[in-house]
């Protein structure tokens, strides 16, 4: 039985990985298209910004994590499927397919803002990583040059859009950057020159997390002089101007967009009905209705959790589990045996704060402060893939620790 993933991202990998492990000896191939060669581990894309890890130790190669006897990589983009002829339609050629999985993530959605697209950075892929990096540094580099304090102030205004955990968690780690490293060597910048704006729409940040994390959050975010903006929806944006609908007007020079994401678009050539969110529904054993061997799984599923009744979000621990039942309900069919619906089990939320302090929540605990930051991090060793990995992330994190984070901008 040929099986066809396609996405290699935390759902796809893993799915991948553990049908590896578990379906040597039996008569099940496994071909992964992926657009990269590696994994991407997003969790701790803002640490690569901001030096706490190499950027280079966020990634795992995909042959080295999947080097089993019945699966086979190829690195690839998929342009379509084709339900009715079983086919998928990738850069590469036609492949064809028994089962077939759609694992391909999300993009950033900009919600039609206009502008938004066209001025905002993002936080997706490994570029995106590379790009925010050196951004920073080039605008240090330039603002160093500039003698006038206001002109340095337009420069050096970081605005992010979205407090969810990646807004929130870029905004404050960032000011780590600035605050504890750069301010150090940049010494024609002025600190008032200096300003994190972080804005959200709704009127509180963290959504999802508990009321009293929260309002703890925001104490924290506010005492570090970031300048949050909550109830402020944009309106549009113009190359280095955001403009409110409450008529506020923020020059900036760099401009973040953490607000939202939509599935991969790669869904619309299903010819299925997609949510508002570019999701495409799947019943309890995560399958397209109608269509038995057809696997949505991940960001691009639209999968009601049966505890609350309303879609999964789009994180990385429902992708895992995901991709865990759906290795498990591979194998049990091709037992002819059944398997009871996919269940979500939350284990927790997690955010970090900078200056190692974060909220957590994880079952019934709810933690702050330094504990909930050393939780947030250990959890996250315990994710990634591989002994070589964690080592390296420890040496990474244990560097940082006793020596100043790199401020060498490689362009
Ligand atoms: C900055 C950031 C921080 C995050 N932090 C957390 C966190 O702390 N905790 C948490 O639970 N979640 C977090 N998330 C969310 C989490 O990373 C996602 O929910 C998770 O990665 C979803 O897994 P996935 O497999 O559906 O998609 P992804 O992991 O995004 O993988 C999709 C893969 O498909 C590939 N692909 C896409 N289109 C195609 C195509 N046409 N052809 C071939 N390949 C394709 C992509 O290249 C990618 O490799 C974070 C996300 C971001 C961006």
């Amino acid at each position: 039985m040929k099986i066809v993933i396609v996405g290699g991202g935390f759902a796809g990998a893993f799915l991948a990985r553990y049908l590896g492990q578990r379906t040597k000896n039996t008569n099940i191939d496994v071909v992964l298209l992926s657009k990269t060669n590696y994994l991407l581990f997003q969790p701790f894309m803002i640490e690569g910004i901001i030096g706490d890890i190499e950027i280079r130790h966020l990634v795992t190669p995909l042959r080295t994590m999947l080097d089993f006897p019945n699966i086979e990589l190829r690195r690839t983009k998929v342009e379509s499927v084709n339900l009715d002829a079983r086919e998928v339609e990738t850069y590469s050629g036609t492949v064809t397919y028994d089962k077939l999985v759609l694992a391909p993530g999300s993009e950033t959605n900009f919600f039609g803002i206009p502008g938004a697209s066209d001025f905002c950075h993002q936080l997706k892929t490994l570029n995106d990583v590379l790009d925010l990096r050196a951004m920073i540094l080039e605008r240090f580099e330039l603002a160093d040059l500039e003698k006038d304090l206001a002109k340095q102030r337009q420069i050096l205004t970081f605005t992010i859009i979205g407090a969810g955990p990646t807004g929130v968690e870029l905004a404050t780690g960032v000011h780590d950057y600035v605050y504890e490293t750069l301010a150090r060597y940049y010494k024609n910048i002025h600190p008032d020159s200096v300003r994190i704006i972080l804005i959200e729409a709704t009127s509180h940040i963290l959504a999802g997390f508990d009321k009293d994390l929260v309002q703890w959050a925001e104490e924290k975010i506010v005492s570090k002089k970031i300048d949050l903006k909550l109830n402020s929806t944009v309106e549009k944006i113009e190359q280095s101007t955001v403009y409110l609908k409450n008529g506020e007007k923020i020059e900036s020079d760099i401009i973040i967009w953490t607000a939202g994401i939509r599935a991969s678009r790669l869904l619309r050539s299903l010819g299925k009905p997609l949510d508002r969110m570019g999701r495409v529904e799947v019943n309890e054993w995560l399958k397209i209705p109608g269509h038995p061997d057809v696997f949505v799984l991940g960001d691009a599923a639209r999968a009601i959790d049966a505890k609350t009744g309303k879609p999964l979000p789009p994180e990385a621990q429902v992708a895992l589990q995901q991709a865990k039942y759906v290795a498990k309900l591979i194998k049990k069919e091709a037992e002819n045996k059944p398997l009871k619906p996919f269940k979500f089990v939350r284990l927790g939320r997690l955010a970090s704060l900078g200056s190692r302090n974060a909220v957590t929540q994880i079952l019934f605990f709810r933690f702050r402060g330094f504990w909930a930051w050393f939780i947030w991090r250990t959890v996250y060793l315990f994710r990634f893939r591989g002994i070589r990995n964690k080592v390296r992330l420890i040496f990474d994190w244990t560097f940082a620790f006793f020596f100043d984070r790199d401020i060498t901008l490689m362009r």
